[in-house]
């Protein structure tokens, strides 16, 4: 049960530390795949520098307020056995238990916002935290600035039995994928869906409509699960700058590797699993 309410709590010792540095996370890793990030007693922080961020299941997790990279040696330098490290945020994708990768990204989103407005953009002075709530405030104009998050769609446009599926140019990530991309200022969730769909594979649809949504603070997103059909011509014009591979493919094609914790896996197998949700009336 996620808790986000926000507040100005101190925290426990036993409360827990999401460190970042960089694209990286401050955990241990266990043999058999279980993470674990430092609690409060472990790092030795001043209380009163950490930032309560939220509750999970009765669990706390804060945020230290400066910039941390630091942290690792002061752990290490206690001769303690926890052995933790500062391993790449993809990590968090293998967490175990899985909650904890929906917390290590959240914590993530929470901290490339308040590492990112240090400073007013309107009049340049250093900010503080807002007393009342999840906000931070410049003393010399009043700006007030909330957390930001991208809103982003992932699209699956569906033709008969077959789904388009992509890869992605340039990336990590040697997955499929679903046609993905931001909203743009003046657009609504379905114009990005149809610019999206021209723009990546150069295709007409019809029949947006909303599937679900789900947070995604790995790229400060909160991303918005469409599905819509094949207007008119199915020959794929992929954008190369974008894409390695555009395709469509049959629903009986759809491997168990798209079981995982996002929302374009969540998609794809609806699609291969409920057929009877995409048939037109
Ligand atoms: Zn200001």
């Amino acid at each position: 049960m996620f808790n986000n309410i926000y507040k100005r709590d101190l925290p426990d010792p036993r409360d827990y530390v999401f460190s970042f540095r960089g694209r990286e996370v401050l955990c241990v890793l266990e043999d058999d795949g279980a993470f674990r990030c430092p609690r409060v007693e472990e790092l030795g922080i001043d209380k009163n520098e950490l930032i309560y961020l939220f509750e999970i299941d009765g669990d706390r997790f804060y945020l230290p307020k400066k910039e941390y990279g630091c942290y690792i040696n002061e752990v290490q330098g206690k001769g303690s056995d926890c052995n933790y490290n500062y391993e790449s945020i993809r990590v968090l994708r293998g967490a175990n238990p899985g909650y904890l990768c929906f917390a290590g990204m959240t914590a993530y989103h929470l901290y490339v916002w308040y590492r990112d407005n240090k400073f007013c953009g309107r009049c340049g002075r250093e900010t503080i935290i807002h007393d009342a709530e999840r906000a931070l405030k410049c003393p010399r104009c009043g700006n007030i600035i909330y957390p930001k998050i991208c809103p982003a769609v992932i699209v699956g446009v569906t033709n008969g039995s077959k789904i388009m599926m992509t890869r992605y140019a340039g990336r990590p990530y040697k997955g499929n994928a679903l046609v993905a991309g931001f909203c743009e200022i003046g657009e609504t969730a379905e114009d990005t869906v149809r610019r999206e769909v021209l723009e990546e594979v150069g295709i007409k649809v019809k029949n947006i409509r909303y599937f679900a949504s789900q947070p995604w603070g790995f790229d400060s997103n909160l991303l918005l699960g469409y599905f819509c059909e094949l207007d008119g011509d199915p020959n794929i014009n992929m954008d190369e700058n974008e894409l390695a591979r555009a395709e469509w493919v049959e629903r009986a094609d759809i491997g168990e590797e798209a079981k995982d914790l996002s929302l374009t896996a969540t998609m794809m197998m609806h699609f291969k699993e409920h057929p009877e949700y995409f048939e037109t009336k």
